[in-house]
């Protein structure tokens, strides 16, 4: 049996970290299942097309160049007491440590009607696939994505532009309820609306009809999405539905094992130690805590579960470091408008701080030249220390880098007249006038709001 000083189970991004910061300095295996790891943030712009489907596979190479073995196949079982690991294929490993990286599967609620042909979630490559075949061997007239979130807008948005009638259902008031609030959301609904999407809010899935196909989506407003009655006469597909309602952790090779496993998926510390020694566990499959509040909140992002990783390995090799938190950080596109949100929300910060906010609107680059867009952006503060919890921004030009510098202002825990000491730079076609910083704007008028 092959020992390996690290066995890693997932060949996500986590997994890949891993390989990548210690394929060289130690003796790792990396084990998946899938032919091609994805870039998955890319699989909305293989179905309208934006790219041809090999743009979205990772090379192997980001494991094998590292050093790292790439065992292709899936753990079925993992003995903890003999540290070993068995796949499906009937191999076994040995292991001086095991990183545990298994993601997270998309949710497929149990509403009647589910089982229908034509209904996916979206979150593998397989998925993809499955979505782009049905699309490129029917004629798929009318696409209905449930769940407006970052990934599902990104569905919508993409199905919009292959099929002739594009529906996007959310039970919130609004879309992109995590991201963003409802005083930020209004052009970007405009936007949407404009684009062909028909917006369904306030409104949950009842059940879906449909005899081999699925043919309609049943809403509780008493709304009635139907593709026609071609689904249910054996003419093939007319409509699609895409499910982008969440993720759970993927965990169930541990059920009844002695792995500790919460709500949110496997309990860790800010090592990324489970509660079994020499067990390890990073990425989508981990629970974990807000930075801000410490309480346990999702987080299921590349941008979470890359740095767990890393900072991992470089522990393996010598470093002391730890896990801070999520600070949830993260954006989305939605036609030409950028959108993007860090640290909490107004309704997340309500009851555990008082809170104050302050909005601010400037231009991406000076006003007088052309290409000039819009900027707004929300700051949200504690009243009592000026301390920073979150932002969230929508312009005409990416907001992540300003997003990420807000960041860094919650993690650090600096306070609104930090933030107008901010030291920026300004240039015609790359900021605002010298004379104002849409980060300092806000800040200002936070304080301008303590002092009246
Ligand atoms: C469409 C889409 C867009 C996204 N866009 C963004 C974005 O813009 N920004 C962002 O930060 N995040 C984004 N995400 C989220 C991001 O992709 C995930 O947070 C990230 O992939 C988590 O990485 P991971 O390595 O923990 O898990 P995963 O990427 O889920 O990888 C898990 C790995 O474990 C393997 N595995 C599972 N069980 C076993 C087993 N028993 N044996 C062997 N292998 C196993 C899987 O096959 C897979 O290789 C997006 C996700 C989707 C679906």
């Amino acid at each position: 049996m092959k020992t390996y000083d690290i066995v890693t189970i997932g060949g996500g991004p986590a997994g890949i970290t891993i390989a990548k910061n210690l394929g060289k300095a130690k003796k790792v295996a990396i084990i998946r299942p899938e032919e091609y790891s994805m870039i998955y943030c890319a699989m909305p712009y293989v179905i309208e097309n934006e790219i041809p489907l090999e743009k979205s596979f990772k090379s192997d190479s980001l494991v094998t160049g590292s050093g790292a073995d790439l065992i292709r196949s899936a753990v079925t079982r993992v003995d903890f007491d003999n540290k070993t690991v068995t796949t499906a294929d009937g191999e076994s490993y040995g292991y001086q440590k095991l990183i545990i990286a298994t993601g997270a599967d998309p949710i497929l609620p149990p509403i009647p009607g589910i089982e229908t042909k034509g209904v996916f979630v979206f979150k593998t490559g397989k998925h993809l696939c499955d979505i782009k075949e049905i699309i490129d061997r029917h004629t798929i007239e009318y696409a209905v994505v449930i769940g407006a979130g970052a990934i599902g807008i990104e569905v919508a948005q993409a199905l919009n532009k292959v099929t002739k009638e594009c529906h996007l259902v959310d039970m919130t008031p609004h879309v992109l309820p995590n991201l963003v609030e409802g005083d930020m959301i209004g052009p970007v609904e405009e936007t949407l609306t404009e684009s062909g999407v028909k917006l369904h809010l306030n409104a949950k899935v009842e059940k879906l009809e449909g005899k081999e196909w699925v043919s309609g989506v049943v809403l509780d407003t008493g709304q009635k999405i139907s593709f026609g009655d071609s689904g249910n006469t054996g003419e093939g597909p007319r409509g699609i539905v895409v499910f982008s309602v969440g993720m759970r952790a993927r965990t169930e090779l541990f059920t009844d094992t002695a792995l500790a496993i919460g709500k949110q998926g496997i309990i860790v510390n800010d090592k990324m130690e489970t509660n079994i020694k020499d067990v390890y566990a990073v990425g989508d499959c981990v629970q974990f805590v807000s930075g801000i509040t410490g309480e346990v909140v999702p987080g299921k992002l590349a941008t979470n579960a890359v740095p767990m990783a890393r900072m991992l390995a470089k522990n393996f090799i010598g470093d002391k470091r730890h896990y801070p938190g999520f600070f949830n950080g993260a954006a989305t596109k939605v036609e030409n408008l950028y959108v993007g949100g860090t640290g909490l929300k107004e309704s997340e910060a309500q009851g555990k701080f008082d809170i104050i906010t302050a909005t601010a609107e400037l231009t991406t680059i000076f006003p007088i030249l052309p290409n000039s867009k819009k900027l707004k952006m929300k700051l949200i503060a504690d009243r009592k220390t000026k301390r920073i919890l979150g932002a969230q921004m929508v312009s005409g030009s990416p907001v992540i880098d300003k997003l990420n510098t807000v960041t860094l202002a919650i993690q650090h825990k600096l306070t609104a007249d930090h933030l107008v000491q901010l030291s920026y730079a300004a240039q015609p076609y790359q900021s605002f006038y010298p004379a104002n910083n849409i980060i300092v704007a806000c800040a200002e008028k936070i304080l301008d709001k303590l002092r009246n």
